[in-house]
């Protein structure tokens, strides 16, 4: 199980890959977008480490809202209310858990999920972080009764093809849709950072 401890690890990793990819999603932003991507979520997730580092005496909702919120406060790119969302409903889907089980786990996934698909207004197929993200909760869904390691083995590397296939696509939401058909060949910056969330994810869970 995931304790308070534990969720405040996970964050830290998360940030950390973020933080040795900035270039990279930087560079992919550059392409399709206004570069700064990296910068934004590394400016973000610096912001949220100062936050939580101290907060292990509280309950993983809470520790997941208050991701949500530095997030939407210090990131001022499209991904800052994007992400914010779906920490913040992740937040409220374990609220007042001190404990986190691989249900609760799909929980928030989901939650997550909802929150930004409710905020953005993308469906897949649009060249977006929905792209990277719908795939992996969908297979941790349909791998539920296989246990967690499975069910997250299979989301990261669903999540990872879902970035991939970003590139096939022409991007309909965010920045990258004025450029319509000049989109087509790139990899989605936010499906990047997506995928890279999610990965490091995993690698402190498996
Ligand atoms: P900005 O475009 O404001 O500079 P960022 O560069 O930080 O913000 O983030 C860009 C990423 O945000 C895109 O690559 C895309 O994945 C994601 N994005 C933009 N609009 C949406 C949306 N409506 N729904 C989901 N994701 C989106
Ligand atoms: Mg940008
Ligand atoms: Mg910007």
């Amino acid at each position: 199980a995931v304790d308070s401890a534990k969720l405040i690890d996970i964050i830290k990793v998360i940030a950390d890959k973020i933080t040795e990819n900035r270039e990279y999603l930087t560079q992919l932003d550059s392409a399709i977008g206004d570069a700064d991507h990296g910068i934004n979520m590394s400016k973000g997730f610096r912001a949220v480490v100062e936050k939580i580092s101290d907060m292990g005496e509280k309950d993983c909702g809470t520790i997941l809202k208050t991701v949500g919120m530095t997030l939407v406060s210090t990131v001022g790119g499209a991904s800052g209310p994007l992400y914010g969302t779906a920490f913040m409903r992740a937040g409220q889907a374990v609220a007042g858990k001190n404990e986190l089980d691989f249900n609760d786990l799909v929980s928030l996934m989901e939650a997550a999920l909802e929150g930004i698909k409710y905020r953005g207004k993308a469906e897949r197929g649009e060249k977006t972080i929905v792209d990277a993200l719908e795939p992996a909760v969908e297979a941790l869904k349909l791998r539920r009764e296989e246990g967690l390691e499975t069910a997250l083995r299979d989301a990261v590397e669903e999540a990872k093809k879902g970035m991939e296939y970003t590139k096939d696509i022409i991007a309909r939401k965010g920045r990258a849709s004025y450029l319509g058909e000049r989109s087509l060949g790139h990899q989605d910056p936010g499906a990047t950072s997506c995928y890279i969330m999610l990965e490091a994810m995993a690698a402190r869970l498996l």
